[in-house]
């Protein structure tokens, strides 16, 4: 294995050590359940509550405002059925026939599936949804999400990084808006998948002004599995697991302690090191792109130079190229990334994201994701080029 380039960390990250040690002395020590009021069972509480304080800390956040989910798709159902669930039930109660308000939300096509694909359900049953579509840039104005918000919108989820492009996207500035435009009550929520934005810094809870937030452990070097939801103090969420009341009554089932204190662990160490890990990825973008300018490789950035982006996602274009065969063939020569597109039941469409940004079907076709982890090194990136090279020329 030790000759394989993994640049696909944006889909799972390497686990970090401190990760896999935090998990495998949970696994052994603590299995009692949190819950239980014995010694082992406050012991495994106490290994529950650090690793809380540790996620916390990563996002500039309260240990009481973190919700461990089973993942981020599972935290941004929480965030997005557990606000309009309940509104959508009183609309539909509603006594007087024309008295219905309607509930209404707004996100964006840059999002995760997890997020457009809960959205639509909801669609489905009744809420009225506008999806904003991104500039050719890969980011959506802060303008164009305002203009869509109304006054029976209650809920709007923006994710902070695009996963496919890294491209940041104006959470402040919509946050600030929503702010001077809405008091009180009328103020819709705001979410935010934060999963990518959380490796560079770009994702502190405060800051960004949500009220919501979801990350993920495996994408920080921690363990599949296992994510959390962050709820501003004050925000009213619905569950939607219900039973024993875990987590705040927010998130029913035994919690998950092994795959929680690796989380913590991973969490700590990129808190420490973040700085420093963001600039060893623009060290090892600028290295890959002069390298690729150099190379004479038929395959160039999607996105301008100067983009706004998170430096561990790099989107490449290869003309001429369809991306679910390079990344076969990219594997075989030794450098694992992944193609910038969805593959549904069967058939390989292009990216709805690539395609949002406006980009034909056929280039959409050819976009590869190249992404960079923790323990990504140079050597890394070169064999990549290496890898290319040899890829590019089975071009059919
Ligand atoms: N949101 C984003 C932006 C992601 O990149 C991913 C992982 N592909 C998810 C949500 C889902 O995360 P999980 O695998 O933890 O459910």
């Amino acid at each position: 294995m030790s000759d394989i380039a993994y640049l696909d960390n944006a889909a799972s990250s390497v686990p970090r050590p401190e990760a896999i040690e935090a998990l495998l002395s949970c696994v052994r020590d603590h299995y009692a359940n949190p819950s239980s009021a014995h010694a082992l069972g406050q012991a495994a509480r106490a290994a529950l509550e650090e690793a809380r304080g540790q996620v916390a800390d990563l996002v500039g956040a309260e240990a009481r405002e973190i919700v461990f989910a089973s993942g981020a798709t599972e935290a941004n159902d929480l965030a997005i059925r557990g606000v309009l669930e309940p509104l959508l039930e009183r609309d539909a109660r509603s006594a007087e026939p024309g008295g219905r308000r309607g509930v209404h939300a707004v996100t964006t096509a840059l999002e995760h599936s997890s997020v457009i694909r809960t959205f639509e359900a909801l669609a489905r049953t009744g809420l009225k949804l506008s999806v904003v579509a991104p500039r050719p840039d890969g980011a959506v104005r802060a303008e164009d999400v305002l203009a869509a918000v109304g006054p029976e919108t209650a809920l709007v989820s923006v994710t902070a990084v695009s996963n496919e492009l890294g491209t940041v996207q104006p959470l402040r500035e919509i946050s600030m808006e929503l702010g001077s435009r809405f008091r009180g009550n009328d103020k819709p929520l705001l979410h935010t998948d934060a999963v990518q934005a959380v490796v560079s810094s770009m994702a502190d809870f405060k800051t960004l002004g949500a009220d919501l937030m979801t990350i993920s452990a495996h994408k920080i070097g921690g363990p599949k599995g296992v994510g959390a939801l962050v709820v501003r103090r004050g925000v009213k969420l619905s569950p939607t697991l219900h039973g024993g009341g875990q987590e705040g009554g927010l998130r029913s089932g035994t919690e998950n302690v092994p795959g929680i204190a690796g989380f913590g662990a991973a969490a700590e160490a990129l808190r420490r090191k973040r700085e420093e890990e963001s600039d060893r990825y623009r060290a090892l973008r600028e290295r890959l792109l002069g390298a690729l300018a150099a190379s004479g490789l038929a395959a160039r950035p999607l996105l301008p130079p100067g983009t706004p982006a998170a430096p561990h996602i790099l989107p490449l274009e290869c003309p001429g190229m369809e991306n679910d065969f390079l990344v076969l063939l990219l594997s075989r020569a030794g450098a694992m990334v992944s193609a910038g597109s969805a593959c549904k039941s069967g058939t390989r469409e292009a990216s709805s994201v690539l395609i949002a940004i406006g980009l034909p079907d056929v280039r959409a076709k050819s976009v590869i994701r190249v992404s960079f982890g923790h323990a990504t090194s140079e050597k890394d990136v070169d064999r990549f080029i290496e890898a290319l090279g040899e890829a590019l020329k089975k071009r059919p």
